[in-house]
Formats: C-alpha cells, structure tokens, sequence
C-alpha cells in the first residue's frame, strides 16, 4: 500500500478534518508517515490567516516535491480557497481541494492515481456564492490521532467580517451541523472511551442561526450533558453577544460543562473593537465575565488579544492592558497584529512597527503572568479533578500530566499509566511554570 504523509496548519478545525482524513486513509490500508519522510502522496492542509501564514502553506507545499520528486502533491483548504489561480497555477501541486470538498479527499486522490482525472485537480467550489450557499460538509471522525480529548466540529464559516480577518472569504457563510449527527458523533467517541469533548468551529456563537427548527448551542449543549461516558464538556470560544445573561443561566445547570470560558476580546478598547467591527463594546464583555463568575466558581476566563492593530494609539493601547487588569484573565493569547491582504485593516492608516506591535505584546504578557500566576495560586490546598492525558519526566521523575476543567495543567507522580481516567488530587504547589503539583488526595 503507498505511503501518505501529512500536514496540519492552523486551527482546532482544520486539526479535526485532518484527523477525518486520516482516519479514511488509514480504514482504506494507506500507511501514514512523518511529514518528512519519503512518501507516494502528500496532503498539507493549508491555513491563510496572516501573510505568514499562506508563506508557511507555500514552503510546505513546496517541500514535497524535494522529498520525493514523484509524488502526488494534494493542497487542501483555506490558503487553496483564496489563492486558487496561484494553487492551480503551481507546478508542484497536483490536486488542489478547497473548503467543504474535503470529505472527499480519498476518492478524488484515488480517482487521479487510477489515471481516472485530468493530470491536474482542481476542485474548488465558490464558497462565497451567496446565492447558491453551499451546505455543512458532513464528516464524522471515531478517534481523534493525537489527543486524549475529542475536539467536534460543530459548525463551520462566519458572517462576522471583523475588519483583520479573511477566514470568512475562505470558509463562506456560516453554516451548522445538524445537533442528531453531532450527538452520534459524541456517542460514538463516549463509546471508544473519551471523556471529554471540545466543541470548535469557525463562529461557534452562531451555531443554529441556519436552522429553521429552534435548535441552538444551548439546546445543543443541553443534549450532549445527557450522554453516557462523556464527563466534561468544553466550548472552545464564544463572544459576549452569545454568553447572555440567559444563555449563563442555562449553562450553570449543566452538569458536564467545564468552569473554563474562552471569551474572544481582541482589544480592551472600544474606539479599537469598533474599527476592528467587533459587535461588542468592553461594557458587554464586563457583563459576560461577572455573570459566568456569579453562575459558577472561579471560573477560568481565557481569551485572544491583538496589540498593535492600526491606528492604535498609547492612549488606546493602555485602555486595553487597563481593561485586562481590571477582568482578571487566567491566559491571554497574545498576537501582534499581522497584515492579512485582501482585508479592510490591511488598508487602514497608521500601521505600527513591528517593534511597536512587539513591544505592546510583551507589556500585556507581562500583566498575563502575573494573572495566571494569582489564579492558579487560589486554588493551592484544594482537591480538584484532573483528566489524565500523557506520562512525562520532568526533573528525573516520572510524572502522569493532565487538565482540570478549568483548565490548570497538573503533574502527579506516578509509574501508572493514567491516562485518559480521571482522578481526584490536591494541589500543593508548582512543580515547574505552568505546571501544577499534585498529591494523591
Ligand atoms: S468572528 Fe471575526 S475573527 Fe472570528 S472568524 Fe469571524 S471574522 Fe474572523
């Protein structure tokens, strides 16, 4: 059987197709090899967020020909959906497949090695088209490849056009998955022994908003907290235009979500969030924050920053860090700004420095130090619950790692293999940054 090799860029949901894809290779007896080993055919599923990133979807690309000037070159995905005439016009790509014909990737690569297809591929739908919008793209995996909890994909695309984003121009308009496939999705996983399932998507906030029958995330969540086996249920991102009053009180009566709420901020500011045509100002963000910590305890709030976007002044930027001290976050993913063509912000005046938009990045993950640091000391003396995920060594020793709902990383010494139970222990301290120690309770 030939050899596949494989390779992921960018999000949880690009992560899960992949692991769609590899999981059809592998029941049709393909053998999947590292990346960078010698291989008949090489998939790289490409990601088109930044410059950047569409520089990295190239260079992989263009990798796979120097490993093995034979193979077949198959580009997936979003960098393929923007920059389709510069794909198809590659001489080392063979196959291109845009969003929403991944499913079926293995049919048209085995369609072009029978010889059955032009000599080059192309399958890229106009995702775009708002007159004939396309529908969800139906996959299901049984097994996720790499971790011990299951990421489900519950929706895909967006419609919020936020001024520094692209992804709705290479994902289309927002589209869900109906809640009975996603419910046979997580039986399934619950039945091949996960406990826990992250739920991810493009705009997961606007799950439902295609459907006619009433169905939303909240309805959605209420069903997976019925399903047998299934201990914890996490929400990858929301914003505070879905976590409402409402919806919190809700939340708080499920019995499997975890006490960990990924807030998408960007900026603390609200001069920035409206140039960044965010659908929020910071007051709404405030409100979401004191529900979820009214509704349940100490929950871990977590959220994304851009520092640095155009135009932003000191003024601006310290009404951002302010704000940030003032919410009390457990982890900020930080991010310089980064240029995206063919975006409104691309265009807009006052574009900082890279030192500038560094500079502002290292002031915020300052303040984000100290922050974790204090909320991770709250919780030193207490039992808590930890998902075992992988045994690890740290100082000489062996160690079993896993999460709590809210998400701290916890070390546990231990020569069994725990991984995937789930475990009462009590923190007594650190064991290195960002690793918690904790002791048979
Ligand atoms: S919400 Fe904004 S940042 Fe997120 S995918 Fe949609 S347009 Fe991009």
């Amino acid at each position: 059987m030939k050899n596949v090799a494989l390779h992921n860029l960018g999000c949880k949901v690009n992560a899960y197709e992949m692991d769609f894809i590899q999981q059809n290779l592998l029941k049709k007896g393909y053998n999947v090899v590292p990346f960078d080993e010698y291989a008949d055919i090489y998939i790289v599923n490409t990601c088109t967020v930044t410059n950047i990133a569409d520089r990295k979807s190239r260079q992989m690309l263009h990798r796979c020909k120097q490993l093995n000037p034979k193979a077949v070159v198959v580009a997936l995905g979003c960098y393929v959906q923007t920059d389709s005439k510069g794909v198809i016009g590659d001489p080392d790509i063979d196959i291109a497949i845009g969003n929403n014909n991944k499913s079926k990737a293995v049919e048209i690569i085995e369609e072009y090695l029978a010889g059955e297809t032009a000599k080059k591929v192309d399958c890229i739908i106009d995702i775009n088209d708002v007159k004939n919008p396309c529908p969800y793209e139906s996959m299901s995996i049984e097994k996720t490849i790499e971790h011990s909890r299951a990421y489900i994909k519950i929706q895909d695309g967006c419609n919020q056009f936020c001024t520094y984003c692209i992804i709705p121009y290479a994902r289309g308009r927002v589209r869900s998955r109906r809640q009975e496939e996603i419910l046979e999705e997580v039986r399934t996983l619950s039945s091949n022994g996960y406990k826990e399932v992250v739920l991810t998507g493009i705009h997961i906030g606007s799950y439902g908003m295609d459907f006619k029958d009433g169905s939303d995330l909240m309805s959605l969540l209420e069903e997976i907290d019925k399903v047998p086996g299934i201990e914890r249920v996490r929400i990858s991102s929301l914003e505070p235009g879905t976590m409402t009053k409402e919806f919190i009180e809700r939340l708080k009566n499920l019995k499997k979500i975890c006490q960990h709420f990924h807030l998408s901020l960007q900026s603390g500011c609200d001069s920035v969030l409206k140039r960044m045509n965010r659908k929020y100002k910071t007051a709404d963000f405030t409100a979401s924050v004191e529900n979820l910590r009214k509704a349940f305890d100490r929950p871990a709030i977590t959220t994304d920053v851009i520092a640095g976007f155009p135009g932003e002044t000191e003024a601006e930027f310290e009404e951002t860090a302010d704000f940030i001290r003032k919410i009390g976050f457990y982890e900020i993913h930080l991010f310089p700004y980064s240029r995206r063509h063919g975006t409104v912000a691309d265009k807009m005046e006052g574009q900082l420095t890279r030192k500038e938009k560094t500079d502002r990045v290292k002031k915020l993950s300052e303040i984000e130090r100290e922050m974790t640091r204090a909320y991770e000391e709250s919780f030193i003396g207490e039992k808590v619950s930890v998902l075992f995920e992988e045994p690890r060594e740290i100082k000489g020793q062996s160690y079993m790692i896993g999460h709590t709902d809210r998400y701290l990383t916890v070390a546990l010494k231990s020569d069994e293999d725990l991984k995937n139970i789930i475990k009462e222990v009590k923190l007594s301290g650190f064991l290195a940054d960002g690793i918690m120690a904790g002791e048979e309770a």
